[in-house]
């Protein structure tokens, strides 16, 4: 995959940090320009993020050396993008509607967008999407499950495309943790095109540090490994998802409730006229239509609820996507909701 690259990051030769250069332990450490005054946080932490990699190894079957860890997904979807795609010449595909960062991030590097809608039920329009594709496609973005909407595309769907499209298949799987669906994970064994996405952010519950998982073969993984700023991810992050790791239990009581509350904001959605549609979910958010979804948006604001009013979107008109909270806080949304509908 690496001719896939942008030239100048083949030829690049990447910073080569002091904690980089000498790889060992030691006694005196004089090579960083430390303050050397230990006060918990004088260090530069590790740049590879070794323990943190090993421990998330174990869990998701892969080596190491197929993990890259960044501030939040959202790097390396930036990295990717910055990797394969020459600004003003090469294309990325997005699938609307679906998560707004892929054009962000798009629009920043001067990247050209084509855009091919997913079916009417939310799948992927497998024909279409290969119809769009021409020499300058680099990257085609699938989130699964997709955000707004809350479901899983279809796995074959997905696999058909990687081995169809000759540039890299990244699958953004933030809510995988969430799914009755299995991974995709497994394809970057058999396939060299495919980057996962995954995050600390929604099931682990620490959206707050800020730390982003991406799985590939080793040379995707080297290239972002070579493009990333040397310290991307902080000592204070890497001790707080070490930590995460001996509670996964808590995780998978905390996802477990929240999948509970789901099916209870679910119900409880079917029984009001003015609820239209409530979309099969695969996540921790239900998408429905609504009538009159700024009224009802404003009116929730009124009681201090605020939901993602998504009633503009491309095949989400009248949509509001309301994140699954705490059985208290549910409670006072079916509530609210019940306020309007009587
Ligand atoms: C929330 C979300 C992410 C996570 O972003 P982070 O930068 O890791 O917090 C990634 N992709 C999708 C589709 C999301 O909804």
């Amino acid at each position: 995959m690496i001719h896939l690259a942008r030239k100048n990051i083949q030829n690049l030769k990447p910073y080569s940090s002091a904690r980089h250069e000498f790889k060992g332990t030691a006694k005196v450490y004089l090579d960083a320009n430390e303050n050397p005054f230990n006060n918990g946080m004088n260090r530069y932490p590790d740049p590879m993020q070794w323990k943190v990699k090993k421990r998330l190894a174990e869990i998701k079957k892969v080596q190491p050396e197929n993990i890259f860890l960044g501030n939040g997904s959202d790097e390396p979807i930036d990295l990717l993008m910055r990797i394969f795609c020459e600004p003003g010449i090469d294309n990325i595909i997005t699938l609307p509607p679906t998560y707004g960062m892929y054009q962000v991030s798009a629009d920043i590097n001067n990247v050209a967008i084509k855009k091919v809608n997913l079916t009417n039920d939310y799948q992927l329009d497998v024909d279409a999407i290969l119809a769009a594709v021409d020499a300058h496609s680099k990257i085609l973005f699938i989130c699964s499950p997709n955000n707004p909407t809350g479901n899983s595309v279809d796995r074959n769907d997905i696999e058909t495309l990687i081995q169809s499209f000759k540039g890299i298949v990244v699958v953004d799987e933030a809510y995988i943790d969430f799914s009755s669906e299995e991974s995709c994970i497994e394809f970057i064994e058999t396939y060299e095109n495919v980057v996962i996405l995954q995050t600390f952010s929604k099931a682990w519950g620490m959206a707050n540090i800020r730390l982003g998982k991406a799985f590939s073969n080793t040379q995707i993984i080297d290239l972002l490994n070579k493009v990333k700023p040397p310290y991307n991810i902080s000592e204070l992050t890497q001790k707080a998802a070490l930590l995460a790791f001996k509670h996964r239990d808590k995780v998978r009581e905390s996802v477990a409730t929240i999948l509970r509350e789901r099916s209870r904001l679910e119900d409880n959605f079917q029984r009001y006229d003015f609820i239209e549609e409530v979309y099969p979910t695969d996540a921790n958010f239900i998408m429905a239509k609504v009538e009159d979804p700024n009224l009802v948006y404003d009116f929730l604001v009124s009681k201090g609820i605020i939901v993602r009013n998504r009633s503009t979107v491309t095949l989400c008109e009248g949509c509001l996507r309301f994140t699954v909270g705490q059985p208290k806080e549910n409670d006072e949304l079916i509530a609210a909701l019940k306020e309007w509908g009587t």
